[in-house]
Parts: structure tokens; sequence; C-alpha cells
């Protein structure tokens, strides 16, 4: 749920740089015969991806009648990605490209891969597409392989497309429990039209962001348990909403919409919790 920058280079420079590294001369030039097609099918992504509209390419198993689905999935994986070819660079290019190495689609953990966002089985023309190529965690990688979209709702979220904005849009609940149990929700910015709000929630459904945050979160509640005691015992519930604050700000300042924002805005906001509930998280070592 992170945007990123789309690559700084387009499918005719990945085309002839990794054909440039194929040393069977049939194949290379099969692959440099379908530039047009590949070009054409990169200008109309380029023209649906801003729209959300990607759902409405139409699927076909060949590239031309040279390259079969198969045969582009074996030059995307033997030649384009393959280490010491050429072509990895680019490819590095596209899995580096995240601050500090996060996954843009869980905004987690740490990228292992490129995801074809349009899956390569159905969509071969754009198997070696920059900017259909997107940096993921192995997680969401997975995850994402389940469903193809037929209707623009089921679309997870593009990140060199899709742009949520700064607004606070995820929240949490807290229940008062000991420990307290956090969970995050969805709440629509005013920007967003009826299909980004759906397509927001099919991602975080399809990706297991509510349980992955709320996992995180209890971690990290158990982490600040002892110093908010600490906190407690010399300032009581007045000091203690104060830090919370001062921990939101901070995480605010750098990301509006991660989880630990959303964690420290409910939790200063929660009179219960800065009056009673910080002192029932207690999960300490033993
Ligand atoms: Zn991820």
């Amino acid at each position: 749920m992170k945007r990123l920058d789309p690559p700084a280079f387009n499918a005719t420079q990945a085309i002839e740089v990794c054909a440039s590294g194929i040393s069977i001369h049939e194949r290379a030039q099969a692959l440099l015969d379908a530039l047009p097609v590949i070009q054409a099918s990169e200008a109309e992504y380029r023209e649906l991806g801003p729209a959300g509209q990607l759902f409405q390419i139409t699927e076909s198993n060949i590239v031309t009648s040279q390259i079969d689905a198969v045969l582009m999935g074996v030059i995307y994986k033997a030649h384009f990605a393959r280490k010491g070819s050429p072509s990895r660079a680019l490819y590095e290019q596209i899995r580096m490209a995240p601050e500090y190495g996060i996954c843009p689609l869980c905004a987690q953990r740490t990228v292992a891969t490129v995801d074809h966002y349009l899956p390569q089985s159905r969509h071969p023309k754009l198997n070696l597409t920059p900017v259909n190529l997107v940096p993921a965690c192995s997680d969401c990688n997975k995850n994402k392989l389940a469903g193809v979209p037929t209707r623009a709702e089921d679309q997870t979220l593009h990140p060199y497309f899709d742009d949520l904005g700064n607004d606070r849009w995820l929240v949490v609940e807290i229940q008062a429990s000991s420990p307290p149990t956090i969970s995050f929700a969805i709440r629509p910015a005013g920007a967003w039209n009826d299909v980004l709000i759906a397509r927001v929630n099919y991602h975080f459904r399809v990706m297991g962001l509510g349980e992955l945050y709320a996992a995180q979160a209890a971690s990290e509640m158990a982490d600040i348990s002892y110093s908010l005691e600490d906190v407690g015992v010399s300032t009581g519930p007045v000091g203690v909403r104060q830090h919370l604050d001062g921990q939101f700000r901070s995480r605010y300042d750098r990301d509006a919409n991660s989880w630990k924002t959303a964690l420290y805005e409910g939790l200063r906001d929660s009179d219960w919790f800065c009056t009673e509930g910080y002192r029932m998280i207690r999960n300490r070592r033993p």
C-alpha cells in the first residue's frame, strides 16, 4: 500500500537488453521480432493502468506465432532475471526500488521477488514489461496468485498507479480487554471513489493485512509495556497520553498510514487505554 515510481525504462529496453544476453540465436531473434506486439501491449497497459482498468486487458496464451506463454516464461526466468545476465541489472533495479527494501504491497515485510501484476501465464505479452513488474515479499506474491480480476473492484492495488493520498485512512479499533485487543480497519479518505474503496478493502483482504498488522501491533505493545507503565507511575494518564502522542507524531511524520501510525493514534485517543489499558499489556518474559 505504498506508492512507487514506475521503473525508469520501458519494455523496448528490457527486451533489447534481454535479447543481447540470449546465446540461442533463433530465440533472441524471435524475442526481437515480438517487439511491436509487446510495445502495443505496453501502450495499452500504460493507458488503462492509471484509470484502474487493467482487468480489461484481454488474456492470451501467446505473444507471437513463435513465442507462447511457456517460452516467454522461460525467457523471463532463464534470461531476463538470470543472475549474471545483462538484463539482471534491470531486474534488480525493480526489485531494489522500495525504500529500506520494504514490500510496497504490505508495507511490512522485506522484498523477496518481482511480482507480475498481471500474471505471466495469462499475459505473456507483459512478461518483461517493466510497468507490470512490481517488487514484492514472498507472502504478498503468493497471496496475490489466487485470483484474476474480472471487474475493477477485484483488483489489488498497483504501486505504480494507485495513490491513496496522505489523509489518514488506516485506523485501529481497541477492545478493552487484558491484554488490549487491537484490530485494524479502513476509513475511506474523502477523495476516494467507490471503486477505490472496494479495491483497498479487497487488497487488505487478499494480502491478509488485518491479521499481519494485528500481530505486529500486539508485539509492539508488548515492547512498550514496560516504559508505558514507567511513564504512568510518574505522570499518570495525562503523561501516558502525551507520550503516545509523541510516538504517533513521529510515525505520522514519516508515513501517515503505517500500522504504527494508526496504532499510536488509536492508543492516544483511547481514554480507557490511557487510564488503565496500558497496565494490562503485561506480556513479559518469565
Ligand atoms: Zn508484502
